[in-house]
């Protein structure tokens, strides 16, 4: 259902994976959509199909630990599609290590595209959504948001830190008819998990499918979720319907967290 319908959206690394299943799926329900990233090509491929679907798109180059840049997206945006009152933090970056490996340049580089690009990007919309009286913040986070494992003590840092924005914004602005929630998904089969399984084999010497059958096991319904899962549970908490739910971080893992 087009329940969306003459709102803005900005999906953050919205030229692959997750956040481009979000970007479509964003414009099929409605929405004018912005897509911001690195990747030009990329970018402009998924502004060719929202435009395909009916709605209006904007493809935006955009490294998003950089500040300046961020200012020059949300003028961007402004200019192209109007203010975005759906803002969806979806760009991030993971890397595996034991924590006596973890280098500095891994610990800031995963904070700052992980965390800092989200607090960035949140407060530069949020004064838009406040005038507005309306809007929806989305963070993709991770089930190591939630719980912690072996060998990622970086990026489970960051988005636990991503998930106490979340919960904290959230509260900030609950009377303003504005939601801000966290997806928290185990793996999903995207690029960055066959760069998971490609770290697996080379690590341990078995074949990368062999890595991608761990990586499956992780979730008791023994599959990778998908970006399309992922997408939908997004534009659900951006409609109407999900105004009740706020400070959240949902977990979509096939079952493996629980609390
Ligand atoms: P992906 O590698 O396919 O896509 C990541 C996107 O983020 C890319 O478009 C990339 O260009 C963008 N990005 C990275 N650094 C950026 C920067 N500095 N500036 C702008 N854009 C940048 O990965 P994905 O699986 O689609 O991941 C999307 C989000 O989902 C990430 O936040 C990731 O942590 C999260 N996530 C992924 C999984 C998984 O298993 N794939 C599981 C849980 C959460």
């Amino acid at each position: 259902m087009a329940e969306l319908t003459g709102r803005v959206a900005l999906v953050t690394g919205g030229g692959k994976g997750i956040g481009r299943a979000i970007a479509l799926s964003l414009a099929s329900a409605g929405a004018d959509v912005a897509v911001a990233g690195r990747s030009k090509d990329a970018l402009e491929e998924v502004k060719t199909a929202i435009r395909a679907s009916g709605r209006r798109g904007e493809a935006i180059v955009c490294d998003v630990t950089d500040r300046p840049q961020i200012d020059a997206m949300f003028g961007q945006v402004k200019s192209a599609l109007g203010d975005p009152l759906i803002l969806v933090n979806n760009a991030g970056i993971a890397a595996s290590a034991k924590l006596t490996e973890t280098t500095d340049e891994m610990w800031d580089q995963i904070m700052r595209v992980n965390a800092t690009a989200a607090f960035y990007c949140t407060r530069a919309a949020l004064p838009a959504m406040l005038s507005a009286g309306w809007g929806r913040v989305v963070n993709v986070a991770s089930i190591a948001a939630r719980s912690g494992a072996a060998y990622i003590a970086a990026y489970a840092a960051s988005k636990h830190a991503l998930l106490g924005l979340t919960r904290a914004v959230a509260l900030e602005v609950v009377t303003r008819g504005i939601t801000v929630n966290a997806v928290c998904p185990g793996y999903v089969d995207t690029e960055m998990t066959d760069r998971s399984a490609a770290y697996i084999a080379a690590r341990t010497g078995r074949p990368e499918e062999a890595a991608r059958k761990i990586l499956e096991g992780f979730s008791p319904q023994g599959r990778l979720m998908t970006a399309e899962e992922v997408a939908s549970l997004a534009t659900y908490l951006c409609s109407e319907s999900a105004r009740g739910i706020t400070a959240q971080g949902i977990v979509l893992d096939g079952g493996s967290v629980q609390a």
